[in-house]
């Protein structure tokens, strides 16, 4: 008998109908089988809870924040239940914490450290189906916590692992995973293979159909993983370790990431140690950097530029205010409306000129470039936000991507 661990995004349980339809799905693949059924908050459910906080404060504290947030997706676990009890299958809810999901404190964003499954184990063995809470967790202290956005991806794949299930299977709004987001461009194409590595670049450079820290783990314990639609029952895309075939694209796929902002301190001066005191200062605030460029040194004093995601800029900004002064810089500025494009495929490692013919198709398109990054297998560039999605047109376009590998 195999053990299956399936997860509907918010999308997919919006509503009663659709619980309904995903109980019923649930209960096929449970014949024969044993079914963990992974859930997210009803739709925008904790979009809603975020904007509920913001009109009570524009500072909530990270803990009550978590309290708030976690409760979307209990709403969704006694749904779903019920909704199985009605079919007469046997089933049984667990929030995170009865999961024994275990974390780390750093609220709304944390790790997971341990999973204790002996609960959805019991449940499994008895014959129940096991339906938990994605995105939530318990600390060391015993305090909820939640695992940031997207997370209920993570709480799929961790239980995956820990369950030594055959398969994690993602159901979602989009039939797998394309190269580049099919509601930005047209004729953007399914992958029916694609590797941890690019998955993992396409994750955390923008592709939000799959949280890219669930992918790390996916990839850290060899989890297969199906990206597959809620609504039809076509194939999606394998999630899965590195194949020679698929280095025959240069690029595998196009993202965009909008969740940026810019932020520059202004003639510091050039001396051993004060990089260190800038960017301490934000990892204090346990703010995640991405991009750093700082300019050549002008008369002892150099400019450094850097992004944070949009939601920590103000308070990246404030932390940025008090060091300048210390170190006697001029100043700081910062932009909010920035976004990041980049390019991914193994393909990279052993093609030449691909960073030229990116920068070539962002300036035909009269897109200038802030900042540029690379690793192995990607490149992005930071541009104006307003531009993000006709830069991913161009580049889509251009390394013809959506025309699949050469026969
Ligand atoms: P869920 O609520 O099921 O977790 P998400 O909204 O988190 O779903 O992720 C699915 C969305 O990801 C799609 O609707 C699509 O717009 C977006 N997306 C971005 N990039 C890609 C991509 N490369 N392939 C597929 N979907 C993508
Ligand atoms: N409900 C959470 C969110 O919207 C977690 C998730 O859906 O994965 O981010
Ligand atoms: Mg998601």
């Amino acid at each position: 008998m195999a053990v299956i661990v399936q997860k509907y995004g918010g999308s997919s349980v919006a509503d009663p109908a659709r619980i309904a339809s995903v109980a019923r799905r649930v209960a096929e693949s449970a014949a024969g089988h044993q079914v963990v059924v992974v859930v997210s908050a009803m739709g925008r459910t904790t979009d809603g809870l975020v904007a509920l906080a913001s009109e009570i404060t524009s500072t909530p504290d990270p803990r009550e924040m978590d309290m708030l947030l976690a409760t979307g997706e209990q709403v969704t676990i006694a749904l779903l239940a019920m909704a199985l009890h009605g079919l007469g299958r046997r089933a049984r809810s667990f929030t995170g914490p009865q999961t024994g999901m275990r974390t780390d404190a750093a609220h709304t964003r944390a790790r997971l450290t341990r999973i204790d499954a002996s609960r959805v184990r019991a449940a499994l063995d008895a014959g129940e189906i096991a339906v938990v809470a994605g995105f939530q967790g318990l600390s060391e202290g015993d305090e909820i916590t939640t695992f940031g956005r997207g997370g209920s991806d993570l709480t799929a794949v961790a239980l995956a692992a820990a369950l030594k299930a055959d398969v994690c299977e993602i159901y979602t709004d989009v039939d797998g995973v394309y190269t580049a987001d099919p509601n930005v461009v047209p004729d953007a194409r399914k992958l029916g293979r694609v590797s941890y590595e690019e998955m993992l670049e396409l994750a955390s450079l923008g592709a939000k159909v799959l949280q890219s820290r669930s992918v790390e783990f996916a990839k850290k314990y060899g989890v297969p993983v199906h990206v597959r639609s809620a609504f039809k029952s076509d194939p999606g895309t394998l999630v899965t370790r590195e194949e020679q075939a698929m280095e025959e694209m240069v690029v595998t796929g196009v993202t965009h990431d909008r969740n940026q902002a810019k932020i520059s301190i202004l003639r510091v001066p050039d001396r051993p140690g004060i990089a260190g005191q800038v960017f301490g200062a934000i990892a204090e605030r346990n703010i995640v950097v991405d991009m750093i460029v700082q300019n050549i040194s002008r008369d002892g004093y150099t400019d450094m530029s850097f992004t944070v995601p949009r939601g920590d800029h103000a308070r990246a900004v404030a932390a940025l205010e008090d060091v300048a002064r210390k170190v006697g810089a001029q100043g700081v500025s910062h932009d909010e409306r920035v976004a990041k494009v980049s390019i991914v495929g193994v393909g990279m490692r052993s093609h030449s000129g691909v960073a030229g013919r990116m920068f070539g198709a962002l300036a035909k398109e009269g897109i200038n470039i802030q900042m540029i990054s690379t690793s192995e297998i990607a490149i992005s560039c930071v541009i104006e936000d307003k531009y993000a999605e006709l830069a991913v047109r161009a580049l889509h376009d251009v390394f013809e991507v959506g025309k699949g590998a050469p026969s």
